[in-house]
């Protein structure tokens, strides 16, 4: 048998338009949740048995055998501000060097997020397939894998061969997304050739409501499975990045079928029941204070999880709000475990101090987004690190976080009672290591606050007596009427049940 040679390359970016500041290269050059930026071998050595694409896409490859692996480049940043230009066109750059000196190819996988906005593209994954067929041709066959957040385009549908999306919030099944593109785009040299039907909904979906834990979502995704389809057939639904001001921001429907009306018709069927969800969806934030209050009076057995959606830096956050740290001092919060605040300069004063020194100073709002405030306190230090920590949830378990110089600190005076894990890199909170790592124990806490979205109910909704989602300010909007877009598609509407902007 033909041992057939296939290029693998990654590139992702979830990029939220409303954050302040740029995503350069060195984002995508520094470990953070995931590993720095690798090329050539380490693309398969550095990311085997993680939960990412890319390690899925090789996996199944090797599981089947007969496959040369071609290993170009893999990177992510952290979620945030728009690319910059330089770093887009260096990095797609590079893939395509790559590809061209990879010699002759049978096919080419491709791990991207489908939310990228670079400061000439607001579609970035499609301008990157853009560049990759302007290359090596429309020939060769592209397979494409996507984080459940794309903002999916026209363009990109029309470019790649075949697209499959991740089903799950949180992301437990990345490597199984990878693993699906790279065995569709086997089919595809196998030559079944699919037809593809794309639709886009009339409305956003916050994202703190989008879990396919309970929820429409969770109907939704069981619906893809239940679908009635021939072999080889399917179809995906990504829920969108709300964070985006492109004309491409929402929730689509991808399908593809052996004919042209039967894509039309599956995809029809995903949108129908996206529509008809559309009343489920609940997007209630409760404001700081009463959270608290409510977490306080809880007699449950457990902590109560105070979820900080709107500063998750996984959607591009600063991570360093402190809306409902403040809250937490204010009611006098007892057992009271937050994090991860990133406050570069907090973490260095700390390092200096040593642990057991007790700092005066000011802690949060170091990036600076406008109308954020530091708090003032006292803070003993009660555990330090260098900032490597073994994941150990089901999300990212295997892999490692790099939050820089790191500490663990508790309130003295006002807000004795508080614990905060401070950072010097944004690092979602979604995996309780980030607070085992330092000696405390969220499980033995009565109050956990998490600057995450959704992805940390994966690891602290098992022990949680309680999940409340709160409305503190950060730099990642959840309330979507309040957002000041200007590039959406006409009609689309704010949410669920929301107005479309420029109406009344
Ligand atoms: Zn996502």
């Amino acid at each position: 048998m033909k041992v057939r040679r296939i290029a693998v390359a990654g590139f992702q970016h979830e990029t939220n338009t409303f954050a302040p500041g740029r995503t350069g290269f060195d984002a995508f050059e520094m470990a953070d949740s995931w590993p720095p930026l690798l090329r050539g071998a380490a693309v398969i050595g550095e990311t085997r048995g993680m939960n990412l694409p890319v390690a899925g896409a090789i996996a199944e490859a090797e599981r089947r055998g007969g496959i040369e692996i071609v290993p170009i480049l893999w990177c992510a940043a952290e979620p945030g501000g728009v690319v910059t230009d330089a770093a887009f066109d260096r990095i797609s750059g590079e893939i395509i060097d790559g590809l061209r000196r990879a010699g002759p190819l049978d096919g080419l996988c491709l791990d991207l997020h489908g939310a990228m906005v670079t400061e000439s593209h607001e579609d970035g994954e499609g301008a990157l397939l853009g560049i990759v067929r302007a290359a090596l041709g429309t020939a060769l066959p592209v397979a494409v894998s996507l984080d459940l957040h794309a903002n999916l385009s026209q363009a990109l549908v029309s470019r790649a061969d075949v697209i499959t999306i991740y089903r799950s919030y949180p992301h437990l099944d990345m490597a199984e997304t990878g693993a699906r593109a790279m065995a569709a785009l086997l089919d595809r040299l196998d030559g079944v050739v699919r037809h593809a039907a794309f639709r886009q909904a009339p409305f956003l979906v916050p994202l703190h409501a989008q879990s396919t834990d309970d929820g429409p979502c969770r109907a939704l995704y069981r619906l893809l499975e239940d679908l009635p389809k021939a072999a080889g057939e399917y179809a995906e639904l990504a829920m969108g990045f709300t964070a985006a001001d492109i004309a491409d921001c929402g929730p689509s429907v991808l399908a593809y079928g052996a004919t042209p009306a039967r894509a039309s018709a599956m995809a029809e069927a995903v949108l129908a029941r996206l529509c008809a969800s559309e009343s489920g969806f609940d997007t209630t934030l409760v404001p700081p204070r009463q959270a608290v209050r409510q977490a306080m009076h809880s007699r449950a057995p457990g902590p109560v999880v105070l979820a900080d959606v709107q500063d998750n830096p996984g959607a591009g956050g600063t991570s360093d709000t402190t809306g409902l740290l403040q809250a937490l001092i204010d009611e006098g919060a007892q057992g009271a475990l937050l994090g991860v605040l990133c406050d570069p300069e907090l973490a260095r004063q700390a390092h200096g101090a040593g642990t057991g020194a007790v700092l005066t100073g000011r802690i949060g709002a170091a990036a600076g987004l406008p109308g954020t405030q530091p708090v003032a306190g006292r803070f003993r230090v009660l555990a330090l690190s260098d900032g490597r920590i073994a994941y150990g949830g089901a999300m990212y378990g295997g892999g490692v976080a790099s939050l820089g110089p790191s500490c663990l600190l508790a309130f003295e005076g006002p807000g004795a009672g508080i614990r905060v894990v401070v950072s010097s890199v944004r690092i979602q909170c979604l995996d309780r290591a980030l607070f085992t790592h330092f000696g405390a124990d969220p499980a033995a806490a009565r109050i956990v606050c998490v600057k995450s979205t959704l992805h940390f109910r994966a690891d602290f909704a098992p022990l949680a007596s309680a999940v409340i989602y709160v409305d503190a300010p950060g730099a990642f909007p959840c309330r979507l009427e309040g957002l000041r877009y200007r590039r959406l598609r006409p009609g689309v509407r704010l949410g669920p049940g929301g107005r479309a902007q420029g109406s009344s």
